[in-house]
């Protein structure tokens, strides 16, 4: 959607194909990072986002074992940037539709499910041409397009459909998810993960409920069902050292969701005339919430080197396509790396029980503001800045309060 609405800015035709008739998605990518905040306001979007019901997060924090450490504190950055907005997903994608609906070559069709491509195959180098279709009711559509652009997720079937196989890298994890009553102040205004030998799970603050994230050894989703829902509620309590009252609120198994959690990364995210971006180019584990904002950030590069050749020459080159990869690399492997060895450091002893204490480098980051200051930075707003090209611009908004 948001690079959907980039290139309507730029004025070039664009058709967004949505599976789903609306947007709703419960507990995926409900945080707005600080890099994603100062874009909303540079597209003139702030004022219209300050109206959606968001939770504001200023810290990290861990519990390991009995020790408490500040693992990132967002508070310390420049304001009005400081601070991890709580926005329900669909919210913040229907406000980037209705603004991207403001522009005369934008159309958003939603119920229409992309089956496959349409390609011809030159001197035995596929290029895509274009995408098929189902609607609601059926029926088979085609729609020729001079660049498709793969933002079907992590299950991308255009990645599929042109070839293109993600290398998979190993997670230690799967996640449950249930909302829980906000119990205590100590849960408000922060995500807080919880970590012992034996289990963990991670709280965010989300004004009217706690959206808990419960870590289960990966692949294990049905031995730990088969152990009863008592197991479940009594582990989590002591976990997050919430009374069973509140963990009582999870009444059966159909509140407790399996998210299969996956970090992959396409070598090569083009073909001729299509584009990965997002989780079809990388699905990212949800450590550190980032996800949203790197395909955030992914949309506004895109968007930025290949409008002007689309505007001029109503085409791109792979050359073009290849440029986007190059600037959007490095940010996702670092991201998934450091990823990585938080599930080695953290998330793994954890759930294998093998968990001593407060690893050394965490600790470093619980005695120093400084480096505080750094993980909420790095984490916040990324690698580096993917600024809006000018034709994206709208009237800067007055700084959020
Ligand atoms: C357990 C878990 C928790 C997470 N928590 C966070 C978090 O707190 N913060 C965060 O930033 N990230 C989080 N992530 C990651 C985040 O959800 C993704 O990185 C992010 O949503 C990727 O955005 P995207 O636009 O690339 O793909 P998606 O958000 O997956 O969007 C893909 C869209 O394509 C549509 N679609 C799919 N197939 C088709 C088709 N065939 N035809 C047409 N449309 C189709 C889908 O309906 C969907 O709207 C989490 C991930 C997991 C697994």
């Amino acid at each position: 959607m948001t690079v959907a609405l980039l290139l309507a800015r730029a004025g070039i035709d664009v058709t967004v194909l949505e599976k789903h008739p609306d947007f709703l998605r419960d507990f995926r990518g409900d945080t707005v990072h600080p890099s994603t905040l100062r874009l909303l306001d540079e597209l003139g979007l702030g004022p219209r986002f300050a109206e959606l019901p968001a939770g504001r997060l200023e810290r990290m924090r861990m519990h390991i074992g009995g020790t408490s450490v500040v693992a990132a504190d967002f508070s310390r950055l420049p304001a009005p940037y400081d601070h991890i907005a709580m926005v329900p997903q669909g919210d913040f994608l229907d406000l980037l539709a209705d603004a991207a609906a403001e522009e005369p070559t934008f159309t958003l069709r939603r119920s229409a499910a992309v089956t496959g491509l349409l390609s011809s195959d030159e001197d035995g180098s596929p290029t895509v041409h274009g995408v098929r279709y189902r609607r609601a009711d059926g029926t088979e559509h085609e729609l020729r397009a001079a660049l498709v652009l793969a933002c079907d997720g992590r299950d991308s079937v255009v990645r599929a459909a042109a070839g293109l196989r993600p290398r998979e890298f190993e997670v230690p994890m799967d996640v449950w998810q249930v909302r829980l009553p906000v119990p205590s102040d100590d849960a408000r205004g922060a995500v807080v993960a919880h970590f012992q030998a034996g289990g963990a799970a991670v709280s965010m603050d989300r004004g009217t409920y706690a959206q808990v994230a419960y870590l289960i050894a990966r692949g294990t989703d049905a031995q730990r069902r088969a152990q009863g829902l008592d197991a479940f509620r009594s582990h989590l309590g002591e976990l997050l050292g919430w009374s069973d009252d509140v963990v009582g609120a999870v009444e059966s198994w159909d509140d407790v969701p399996l998210l299969r959690v996956r970090m992959n990364r396409l070598r090569r995210w083009y073909r001729p005339g299509l584009l990965c971006l997002g989780d079809a180019a990388h699905a990212m584990s949800p450590v550190g919430g980032v996800g949203v904002n790197l395909a955030v950030a992914d949309a506004v590069a895109a968007a930025r080197l290949l409008a002007p050749t689309l505007r001029r020459h109503g085409t791109v080159t792979t050359a073009d396509l290849a440029r986007v990869q190059r600037r959007r690399i490095l940010p996702t492997v670092v991201t998934q790396r450091t990823q990585h060895g938080e599930h080695e450091m953290l998330l793994r002893p954890a759930l294998d029980g093998t968990l001593t204490g407060v690893p050394a480098p965490l600790r470093a980051v619980g005695r120093s503001t400084l480096l505080q200051t750094l993980t909420a930075h790095l984490g916040g707003k990324g690698l580096y800045r993917e600024r809006p090209p000018a034709f994206a611009r709208r009237v800067s908004a007055p700084p959020r309060p």
